[in-house]
């Protein structure tokens, strides 16, 4: 499955939420098949919906969608130079489908920020630093050797342009992520390059700034297009220890939130790996699952059951909205709000499903 690597300077809270991350017992609850490595904390995506489903269709449980997250250890200045823990960095990092670096934006004067200040723009320079001198010393590896093959190979232009291209980007201080409007990213795949990851921004915060909404609203300029989310990594751990909601509440209520801050970043992280998800309900369990964004039903099906999808006949599907507003799938199919779709039918999120197969 697609994972997000979590990275950061030290000391910004990183261990603090990944400890929060792992001790959530979705896994075992959902999947006691899985193994559970040491260092990837799986989340589960909050969704409403299905307990609603559990609701209509009498479900003995809801299976909700997860993310994990791989905590990246290793230090970060000077990464790209190579030294021993550096490479394992920066390794790691290439293994993981998208970057999530935790920044520091808490006061606390008794945790010593490395740059001895809280500077947000500064910590991602310094990140990004590392990622785009690792990048450049591929790219040019790779543009030498292309232009080689492109002396006597037409078609090895295309890639040679964008690899030109990506490092002039690179050359300049930007990550190909910020910059992929102006350089065709697929076109750098056999790169493995490590700035054309999608990045997601975990603003660590304090109080002040969770209750802070110009300088919360200041904060998510600064990183877009990637998204930001805001938490406090102590209060998440806190958060974990309670086991009533009422406590939870109140807790919540202290730190400005209206849920907690895993929440948030179960969602981002979904996002920023490009993902989405489709309902299947019944007596046993009413489950989302994941699929990429734009797979279309029998890709859809294949998460199921590779058999699903190699059998596709057709998918019968209602919307999650007309299906509760129904109020069973036989009132749905009555109200004419099921449909049955084709194997080249797009995928749209909140598509609650059966699928029609051959084995
Ligand atoms: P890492 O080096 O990035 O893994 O940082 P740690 O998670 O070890 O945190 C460094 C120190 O900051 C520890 O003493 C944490 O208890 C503290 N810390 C982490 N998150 C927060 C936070 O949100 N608020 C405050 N006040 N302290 C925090």
């Amino acid at each position: 499955s697609l994972t997000l690597g979590i990275v950061g300077l030290p000391n910004v809270g990183k261990s603090t939420l990944f400890n929060a991350l792992t001790r959530n017992d979705v896994l075992a609850a959902n999947y006691p098949f899985a193994t559970i490595e040491p260092n990837v904390g799986v989340v589960p995506l909050p969704d409403a919906r299905l307990d609603k489903l559990a609701e209509v269709f009498s479900s003995a449980k809801t299976v909700p969608a997860v993310v994990s997250f791989v905590d990246i250890a290793g230090i970060v200045k000077g990464a790209s130079e190579g030294a021993g823990l550096g490479n394992k960095f920066l390794a790691n990092i290439r293994e993981a489908n998208a970057i999530c670096q935790v920044i520091r934006v808490f006061d606390d004067p008794d945790v010593v920020h490395v740059d001895g200040h809280i500077d947000p723009m500064s910590d991602i320079e310094t990140i990004n630093t590392e990622l785009i001198l690792a990048d450049l010393q591929t790219l040019e590896k790779a543009v030498w050797r292309l232009e080689k093959e492109a002396r006597t190979k037409k078609e090895a232009k295309p890639a040679l342009d964008a690899a030109q291209k990506a490092k002039a980007i690179l050359d300049s201080g930007r990550t190909l992520f910020s910059a992929q409007k102006e350089v065709d990213v697929e076109l750098l795949r056999e790169h493995s390059l490590l700035t054309t990851k999608p990045f997601l921004y975990v603003f660590n915060a304090d109080e002040g700034v969770l209750t802070d909404a110009a300088r919360r609203d200041e904060l998510t300029k600064l990183v877009a297009p990637a998204d930001a989310v805001f938490l406090d990594a102590k209060v998440e751990a806190e958060l974990l220890e309670l086991d009533d909601e009422e406590s939870v509440r109140e807790l919540l209520e202290s730190v400005g939130q209206e849920e907690p801050g895993l929440y948030s970043l179960a969602r981002a992280g979904f996002h920023t790996l490009g993902l989405q998800t489709y309902l299947t309900a019944g007596p046993k369990e009413s489950r989302a699952w994941t699929i990429p964004q734009g797979a279309t039903a029998p890709q859809a099906a294949g998460v199921i059951h590779t058999d699903f999808e190699r059998g596709f006949i057709k998918a019968e599907v209602v919307s999650y909205d007309d299906l509760i507003e129904a109020g069973s799938m036989t009132a749905a199919r009555s109200a004419g709000k099921v449909r049955m779709e084709g194997k080249d039918y797009l995928m749209a999120d909140g598509d609650v499903v059966e699928f029609r197969f051959n084995v």
